[in-house]
């Protein structure tokens, strides 16, 4: 009974895991800078005001990190795929935990099939 609930809780994660769209790890956050020139509004000696928000798309993968530029109307869109690469990850973890309780279950059935076998029927 408790596999069988195992395997149906594998099967709803797998049928999640189709419905993730496009993704792409990393994080998104925001910049402001100076660009010192004279007279710019960004060394305004009263009111200085920097320059952005731009924003910068950051992450690892296959061990080579990357750092980009994300232009403003292109903010939400990225959002999206930042927060389907966060579902994915989670929906795998949870598969991986339920893969190895069922793991366990089969090999304890196993072990007690085994062992309630008489030896005499051996050949
Ligand atoms: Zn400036």
């Amino acid at each position: 009974m408790r596999k069988e609930q195992l395997q149906a809780q594998i099967e709803k994660v797998k049928a999640e895991l189709l419905k993730i769209g496009p993704m792409r790890p990393g994080s998104l956050s925001q910049q402001y800078s100076a660009c010192q020139k004279p007279g710019c509004k960004c060394v305004d000696p009263v009111r200085p005001q920097k320059h952005g928000p731009f924003y910068q798309l950051s992450y690892t993968h296959l061990g080579r990190s990357t750092t980009q530029f994300v232009r403003p109307p292109f903010v939400p869109e990225v959002e999206k795929q930042l927060a389907a690469y966060k579902r994915f990850k989670a929906l795998t973890q949870q598969w991986v935990t339920l893969s190895l309780e069922l793991c366990k279950l089969e090999m304890q059935e196993a072990r007690s099939a085994a062992s309630q076998s008489t030896p005499t029927q051996r050949s």
